[in-house]
């Protein structure tokens, strides 16, 4: 059973539209004269007053109101980092040290980065190919925990999550599901039964590649899991900017018809790159926003297509407005799995005829 939704607006459970969600939630209460956006709130300290710390590494009026938003939208408490990456490293932490993880063999690499220093101070990590349903369903026995990505950073494989996390779940695993590439408009990990959502917030729900931020999200239930990550950010300190959070729930408010577009554009893009002649793989899910191809030969060929877009830009990141092209396999540190040839796409919100018309002639001009 596909876990996603089939439009990229379901309904909260029992409530409105996450459409409308994501305009509505964290929100200034209505008042006469009350602003109808958070301020921006700029203070390291607050006032003596008896039922908190009142220090800002531990709180902020403009954190409160984009995780009230987009706990909302994922149906579980929201927290903010000063990354994905500060809320990955968080959301590991609380994972049981002590027994194995279950992780996927290629997940974004900088997660990897960081299985692979979890494998070095002792821990146990068990790659499985995360599209692979049988094979993760055997690596969960004695373990303490999944990490979930799906679809996956760049090879764009999709996990079962509608089965994988009542069978993690069954044998008392925690699980962690990173669901940036989907975002809580097309897959709502936590409503599966996940014990954790994470996002780089860099991406789609910030939306204009112009800030970086991480969100950590914990099932509504599980309020001591709540309190372990809010613990982690309050002493470790990777506290978002009231800034860049002011900017992120910004963005936030037109997720619904950003992502509606760029899906529908990456649906295009993906059905007309399936037949040209430069074009050996396209992998794509059949929903979503990113895709990713495999360019007829080797790097050069690659890196030609992303030297001669005009309208790309050949950069890293993802989930902005505007289209991105990028070879991941530039990186040292990305998988060998990911072939030399791979070009990752973020899909933005332009006119589909002109992207099309950029990439098809890059194609054409750099693989001849
Ligand atoms: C970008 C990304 C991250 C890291 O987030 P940052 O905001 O760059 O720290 C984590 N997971 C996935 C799937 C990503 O695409």
């Amino acid at each position: 059973m596909d876990s996603r939704a089939d439009s990229p607006a379901p309904a909260a459970p029992g409530g409105r539209s996450l459409a409308t969600v994501v305009v509505s939630a964290g929100r200034p209460a209505a008042a006469p004269g009350a602003p109808v956006n958070v301020p921006i709130e700029l203070s390291s300290t607050y006032a003596v007053r008896p039922d908190a710390i009142g220090y800002g590494r531990a709180e902020n009026a403009t954190w409160t109101a984009f995780e009230d938003a987009l706990g909302a939208l994922e149906g579980g408490r929201a927290l903010v980092f000063a990354s994905g990456m500060a809320a990955i490293d968080a959301a590991l932490r609380i994972a049981p040290a002590q027994l194995p993880l279950v992780a996927p063999t290629t997940p974004y690499n900088t997660t990897s980065a960081l299985l692979e220093e979890r494998t070095a101070a002792g821990g146990t990590v068990r790659r499985v190919a995360i599209d692979d349903t049988a094979a993760v369903i055997a690596a969960l026995d004695g373990a303490g925990a999944i990490w979930l990505e799906s679809p996956t950073n760049p090879l764009m494989q999709v996990a079962d999550l509608a089965t994988i996390i009542p069978a993690a779940k069954a044998r008392g695993l925690m699980v962690i599901c990173d669901n940036t590439f989907a975002t809580p408009l097309l897959q709502r990990p936590l409503g599966l039964g996940a014990d954790l959502v994470v996002h780089s917030v860099t991406k789609y729900l910030s939306g204009h590649s112009d800030v970086l931020l991480g969100a950590v999200v914990s099932a509504a239930a599980a309020t001591d899991l709540h309190e372990q990550v809010l613990t982690h950010r309050t002493r470790r300190g990777a506290i978002a900017g009231p800034m860049e959070t002011w900017l992120a729930l910004r963005g936030l408010r037109t997720l619904d018809v950003r992502l509606r577009r760029a899906c529908d554009n990456a649906a295009y893009l993906a059905q007309r790159l399936a037949d040209h002649p430069a074009v050996c793989r396209v992998r794509y899910p059949g929903w979503g926003a990113m895709l990713a191809i495999d360019v007829v030969g080797g790097q050069p060929e690659a890196d030609r297509v992303v030297a001669a877009t005009r309208l790309w830009l050949g950069a890293t990141s993802l989930g902005g407005v505007e289209s991105l092209i990028e070879r991941r396999r530039r990186y040292p540190g990305e998988s060998d799995l990911v072939p030399e040839s791979l070009l990752r796409l973020s899909v933005g919100i332009e006119d589909p005829a002109d992207l099309w018309a950029d990439l098809d002639s890059a194609l054409l001009a750099a693989v001849s």
